[in-house]
Parts: structure tokens; C-alpha cells; sequence
């Protein structure tokens, strides 16, 4: 077998994002691993951040973490989004936290028989408006935390990627207070957390006890028109995707290219075929994003399909089928970047990376 597309995951540049960001937030750092690792590959990807200094894992589901547990994976883990009528014990027999956002929630948990207790931490909303308590949280009494053992208190920003915006202030001032009730029931060694990566990189009065990195550890910023860009971030972006040529072939100008017939070749030129589409995670919407082969952009021309997509080499080009070319990668070799395909899409980098999907095999470089 071989590939017609990869995705190279450099390992090292996990490591050292890590640790770079662990040294910028002075506090302890919880790798975000959740989605397959932000498309990455959920374990390698958690060995590497845990080798870069990380101290805790963070993941979504239930299932993400107990996949990590399997691999030997012994750091804490915490998983954020576990629903009512899961297998808690089983998160409890392998030490998982979960995090819990009401008294149903807590009660629940709280319940599942054993000989350990449920480790918790509190999910607090203090503007999101997303998950977390809000009107509940002036209910919470001693009885309601009984069956489990409260390990931490946590929020999550709304727009931590803008600075100066007023609403992270709101933010960090109500978390603050929700701490302090906490507090006040005697809970006094609780790790508290709430800065994502934006946070983590211009909010230090965020940091508390943890940070929670995701995509800033993945090498891409979290927001390229307030941050800057991953070079300006010293961030390495950990995601090269390259594809081989499937085809090239000289066209005349003047046809119709792809469904819908969208464009038109406007000069003789060559046409290369990438066998990658939408069913990999090419956006559909892409526009002024394409390859980058010998020193050269070439850009999409038509529309992108399920499992293909054609660029214009141009009537110079030396490419031919068989050779492997750039779709994005750090973009210090002029390749367009997950930022470009993000803006060519009307989209962010996350969901560039992490659409990238199960039938692109990821190689990795340790
Ligand atoms: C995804 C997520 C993060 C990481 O956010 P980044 O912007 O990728 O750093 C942190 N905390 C929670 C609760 C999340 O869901």
C-alpha cells in the first residue's frame, strides 16, 4: 500500500511548544488532548506533551481518556463533557476526574459505589454562558458533595483571544467569587483553572494553579490577527500535510473545471490532481489555498470534491504525477500554512487540523 497523503506530526515541536508555554504560564500546565488531539493523534501527541513538561491531560469524553489510560498513560487526566448515565465507575477504577457542571450532575457521580471516591472538578460558567453552574452554584451545600472528592474548580473564556475586551475581566472577577464560595466551605486546596492557550499567553493574572493548553501547543495561534502568527508566538506548528500528485496533465484554456463549473482555465496550462477532498477535511469553501510544490503556490481551481481536488500548476511547472507536494505545513518554506486554509475557508486553524480525518494516516517524528 502506499499513501496518497500524510500528515506528518513532529513530535518534537509538541514537546517544545509545551515547554515553552508551561515557562511562559509559571504554573502547571494540562495538555488539551481532546478530538484525536486536535486531529494529531490522541496518545502520541499526550506522551509527547507529558515529555514537554505537562502535568495533566484534558479531554472531552469519557472514552478519549480511558483510551489514554490504556496506553499506560498514568498522569491525571481530566474529561469534560463525560453525560448523564455514563460508566462513571469505570472512570473512577481508572482514576479519571470528571468535571461536573450541576447538583444533578454532582448527585450522580457522587453515587457509584466503590472503594475509591469520584475525583470531581467543579465546572463553573462565569460568562460563557456555555457549560458550568450558574444559577445552581448558590444551591451547592455540603450535602451535595459528600459521594465525591472535590480535586478542582474550573471556567473556560468566551474572548480571551481579545485583549482588552472587557467580558474577560467579567470573567476573571466572577471566578474569583465562586472560588471564594468554595473556599468558604473549607475547600482550600483545590487546583483552579481557567486560562486556555489565548489566556495563557496575554493573561498571566489568569494563570491561578493551571492552565489548560490546546491549540498553542499544536504550534498555531489562536488567533493570528490579535496574537500573531505562530513564528511571532514561537510556536512550531506540529502539522505538515503533504499529498502525491495523482495526476498532471496539460489543458487548454477556456474548460470548465469541476462540478458546478465554477472556473474556467484562463490560459494553456497544467493541471495537477490532488486525491484529498472533503471526506479528509479539505474545507469545500476553500478558496486561495492550494499546494505548494518546487517554490510554488498553485492554487485550487474549481470546486473541491469528496476525495479530490485539482490546482493549476501553471504552463511552466515541472511537476509530475507520483511527486509529493505540500497542502500546509509551517509556511517558512513559503507552503501555505492551517492559517491560510483557515482564512481561504472563513474559518479558524482548529478546525483545520482537527477535520483532518481517520483516512489520512499521521507519521510521526519522535
Ligand atoms: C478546548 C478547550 C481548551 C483549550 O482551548 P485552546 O483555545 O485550544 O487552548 C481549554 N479548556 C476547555 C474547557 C476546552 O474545552
Amino acid at each position: 500500500m502506499t499513501n496518497r497523503a500524510e500528515a506528518i506530526i513532529d513530535l518534537s515541536a509538541i514537546r517544545a511548544n509545551v515547554a515553552l508555554l508551561k515557562a511562559r504560564a509559571g504554573v502547571d500546565l494540562m495538555a488539551v488532548v481532546k478530538a484525536d488531539a486536535y486531529g494529531h493523534g490522541l496518545v502520541p501527541v499526550a506522551k509527547a506533551a507529558l515529555e514537554g513538561g505537562a502535568n495533566w491531560l484534558g479531554v472531552a469524553l469519557l472514552e478519549e481518556a480511558i483510551t489514554l489510560r490504556k496506553a499506560g498513560v498514568t498522569a491525571p487526566i481530566l474529561a469534560w463533557l463525560v453525560p448523564p448515565g455514563s460508566d462513571f465507575k469505570s472512570a473512577v477504577d481508572s482514576d479519571i476526574d470528571i468535571a461536573v457542571s450541576s447538583i444533578k450532575a454532582l448527585e450522580e457521580v457522587g453515587a457509584v459505589a466503590g472503594s475509591k471516591r469520584p475525583r470531581v472538578h467543579l465546572e463553573v460558567d462565569t460568562g460563557m454562558t456555555r457549560g458550568g453552574f450558574l444559577s445552581e452554584w448558590n444551591q451547592i451545600d455540603a450535602h451535595h458533595v459528600q459521594g465525591v472528592e472535590i480535586i478542582g474548580i474550573f471556567s473556560h473564556f468566551a474572548r480571551s483571544d481579545e485583549p482588552g475586551q472587557p467580558q474577560n475581566l467579567e470573567q476573571l472577577a466572577r471566578f474569583k467569587e465562586m472560588v471564594a464560595t468554595l473556599e468558604s466551605f473549607g475547600y482550600t486546596k483545590i487546583i483552579r483553572h481557567l486560562s486556555n492557550s489565548a489566556a495563557t499567553l496575554l493573561d498571566p493574572a489568569s494563570a491561578f494553579d493551571m492552565v489548560r493548553t490546546g491549540i498553542a501547543m499544536y504550534g498555531l495561534s489562536p488567533d493570528v490577527k490579535t496574537l500573531g502568527d505562530s513564528k511571532k508566538l514561537s510556536l512550531k506548528p506540529a502539522m505538515a500535510m503533504r499529498a502525491k500528485l495523482h495526476l498532471v496533465k496539460d489543458v487548454p484554456a477556456g474548460l470548465p473545471v469541476g462540478y458546478g463549473a465554477t472556473e474556467v482555465t484562463r490560459a494553456d496550462t497544467k493541471l495537477g490532481l490532488v486525491a484529498m477532498g472533503y471526506g479528509d477535511g479539505i474545507p469545500r469553501s476553500a478558496r486561495n489555498a492550494g499546494i505548494f510544490f518546487n517554490g510554488k503556490r498553485a492554487p485550487i481551481i474549481g470546486r473541491v470534491s469528496m476525495d479530490q481536488f485539482v490546482v493549476d500548476l501553471g504552463a511552466t511547472s515541472t511537476a509530475q504525477s507520483g511527486d509529493w507536494v505540500s497542502i500546509f505545513g509551517s509556511g517558512l518554506g513559503g507552503e501555505y500554512t492551517a492559517d491560510d486554509w483557515a482564512s481561504a475557508a472563513g474559518s479558524i486553524n482548529y478546525e483545520i487540523v482537527t477535520r483532518i480525518g481517520p483516512r489520512v494516516p499521521r507519521l510521526y517524528e519522535l
